[in-house]
């Protein structure tokens, strides 16, 4: 109850301004309220008219009942949600103003989720620059398996300017009619290499394969310039495919110091396989492979002198020159 219909008027007009105000004016194509509404002459006291300020405050969360929330350490606003059983929609929705990357501690969230008694329907105009999707190609080959994917060219998404009527109830999105779309960067198609081959069993065969075929080797295995070469050196363009030369289940997968990039493979019967200076990593600690499976890509990290592959291979924790278990019955 207010003292004029005046004021009863402008109360609508505040409760419409409040769901326009952060808008540009000229692009509120229509501000309507859902609902038909009536203004009434009533008797009433003094005591029952109400003030303005606290009117449109109802009207536009729909209730009188405050629920805050003070941010706490380690607070995200999906675990709030989550403690108070309220749907992260909900949340969001009950703070329209609160940016659910950034809250900070010491930050008030509300928790009751607005309902105004009015809705107010707003139609703007936008123009506004959308991303745009890339497409993914896929090239299949013989020579891999296919369960295994090697992006030939990455993708890269479009730009495009769409304008559009955008129809809004209580500052939620609810349509979008798009009135035209101008492409500014069209989107760039990802290329991809995947195999036809069905993978063999994860697991180790007892044979050696040759993890880095057309290769050339460059330091063999054994007493080196006064010291001792682990393994062999096989050099190949940065970026060739590694394979794991058994299945097995990899020990390691990351950084190693000297060694670099690197992966450490268990094939069973005490034997285990080494590659280093990996430019790329495609596998992690625990996961199980085949034979043959691209583990990795040639690089030169760790001390290394050009893009090449340094392989070794132990018998329970100890090295053993690698060409003479490549393309053998090791077990
Ligand atoms: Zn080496």
């Amino acid at each position: 109850i207010v003292d004029s219909e005046y004021e009863a008027n402008s109360i609508i007009e505040e409760v419409k301004h409040h769901f326009t105000k952060d808008y540009d004016k000229e692009s509120l194509l229509e501000v309507t309220t859902v609902e038909d509404i009536e203004i009434k002459q009533v008797k009433a006291t003094n005591a029952e008219i109400q003030e303005k300020d606290k009117l449109i405050d109802y009207i536009i969360k729909g209730t009188n009942e405050e629920k805050k929330y003070i941010v706490e350490k380690g607070d995200s606003f999906w675990s709030i949600a989550e403690y108070f059983d309220m749907d992260l929609d909900e949340l969001i929705l009950a703070n329209s103003e609160a940016d659910p990357e950034t809250i900070q501690i010491g930050d008030e969230l509300n928790l009751i989720v607005p309902k105004p008694f009015i809705n107010v329907q707003v139609k703007r105009k936008v123009v506004q620059e959308e991303k745009m999707p890339y497409e993914t190609e896929y090239a299949y080959v013989s020579y891999m398996y296919n369960d295994e994917e090697v992006v030939s060219k990455a993708g890269k998404y479009g730009v495009s300017e769409i304008e559009a009527i955008i129809t809004e109830q209580n500052g939620i999105q609810v349509a979008k009619e798009v009135l035209s779309e101008t492409v500014i960067t069209p989107p760039v198609t990802q290329l991809v290499t995947t195999g036809t081959q069905d993978p063999p069993p994860k697991q180790g065969t007892g044979y050696f394969i040759n993890p880095l075929p057309g290769s050339m080797i460059t330091s063999r295995f054994g007493s080196r310039s006064g010291g001792f070469h682990l393994g062999q050196d096989m050099a190949k363009a940065a970026g060739s495919s590694i394979k794991a030369a058994d299945g097995g289940t990899v020990l390691f997968a990351g950084w190693s110091g000297s060694y670099g990039y690197m992966v450490d493979i268990d094939h069973g019967g005490g034997f285990t396989t080494r590659y280093a200076h990996c430019s790329d990593i495609y596998v992690s600690a625990g996961e199980k492979v085949y034979q043959g499976k691209i583990i990795a890509a040639v690089g030169s990290t760790g001390v290394s002198s050009g893009p090449h592959l340094h392989f070794e291979v132990r018998k329970y924790g100890s090295v053993v020159n690698p060409a003479a278990y490549i393309g053998i019955q090791y077990r």
